[in-house]
């Protein structure tokens, strides 16, 4: 088959690897119908994660059922499935206790490599999914790929981080980062009745995007001080949610200045290096911090009535639909941002 492949810092290739098989009775192999490349995917083009040269990358994908191991009772050939980006075995105590994304029983991240469970990936005509029947959602008829795709890691992602901000009706919130997790989680914020979503980035294209997604006022960081203004709009109170979707100590830092005293912040940036916490700050403030990795597999059908019923346009983040063959230069677009590129989906 196809797929794309690592072969060291900003050098992703298609090639030819071996079909993947049933390798367990658990397993099933899924024909990649449509997938994307993550913000995430990047960290590794970027050489930040440690990645064998050949591995199968993408975490972002959905297809359809073309074999099925024997110990598989929900799904048969010939279902159309969605997958979340990390998968559990359903058995462990963490997978038991809803958070797949930290299963021991030998779950992962697809397309990661072998420190994130050795899962080839979904850039790809097709993946070897373990744990189907603990993993894998049924995906609705009638619905086009591109409209439901996201639910399996970014729209999962961003709204899980409007869960944890803590957003109650006439809210005032403010978002940062104008990527495609930060403009699900503006979509998600509004789920909640903020009054007010303030969404800070650093391209204008992309605060356009945030507006049609539900964002009242974008402040693009490269023009304005996000500080000030936000305490400016807040009449020097501060926002009472703040949703982190970079993974940048600036904007952490920024988050503690802007919240308001008993006020949440909430990231899903993913933080490579420590952060000097200002403790004194939380303490004086009687803050809520929290954040993490998204167990995406707890929101694909929560989520999926919203797309459905056409209330959250999953879509208005697809700046480009390339072809499988093409994705090394769909890795090129997200990471430089031609073309005012915002997200890449593939196709087979
Ligand atoms: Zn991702
Ligand atoms: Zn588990």
């Amino acid at each position: 088959m196809k797929a794309a492949t690592y072969h060291g810092v900003r050098d992703i290739r298609v090639e030819t690897v071996p079909d993947p098989k049933i390798q367990d009775s658990n397993d099933v192999i899924v024909r990649v119908t449509k997938s994307a490349i993550c913000g995430s995917d990047l960290h590794l083009y970027r050489g930040r994660v440690p990645i064998d040269e050949g591995f199968v990358v993408g975490h972002e994908f959905m297809g359809v059922i073309e074999d099925v191991g024997r110990s598989v009772n929900y799904f048969t050939k010939g279902d159309k499935v969605l997958v979340p980006f990390m998968i559990g075995c359903g058995v462990c105590v963490n997978c038991r206790n809803h958070v797949p994304a930290s299963c021991t029983g030998g779950g992962g991240c697809f397309g990661f490599g072998k420190a994130w469970g050795d899962l080839p990936g979904g850039q790809a005509e097709y993946v070897r999914v373990p744990f189907a029947d603990a993993s894998l959602e049924k995906a609705p008829e009638g619905i086009p790929d591109e409209k439901i795709l996201f639910l399996g890691d970014i729209f999962s992602t961003g709204y899980f981080c409007a869960e944890w901000a803590n957003i109650k009706p006439g809210y005032t919130v403010a978002v940062f980062g104008d990527g495609p997790i930060g403009l699900f989680a503006v979509a998600s914020a509004r789920l909640f009745g903020p009054a007010l979503i303030i969404t800070v980035g650093r391209h204008d294209y992309r605060l356009d995007v945030a507006k049609k997604m539900g964002s009242d006022i974008g402040i693009n960081s490269h023009k304005e001080n996000a500080v000030e203004k936000i305490l400016e709009i807040t009449s020097g109170r501060g926002v009472d949610a703040v949703l982190e979707c970079i993974g940048s100590d600036e904007t952490l830092l920024d988050a503690f200045k802007i919240v308001r005293p008993a006020g949440t912040i909430s990231f899903v940036g993913l933080f490579v290096q420590p952060v000097a916490i200002p403790m004194l700050d939380f303490y004086l403030k009687d803050l809520t911090l929290r954040g993490g990795i998204c167990s995406a597999k707890n929101y694909i059908t929560k989520l999926m009535p919203l797309v459905e019923r056409g209330k959250i346009d999953t879509t208005a983040v697809i700046t480009h639909d390339l072809p499988l063959s093409d994705t090394p230069r769909g890795y090129k677009l997200m990471d430089s941002k031609e073309e005012n590129a915002i997200k890449v989906v593939l196709t087979p």
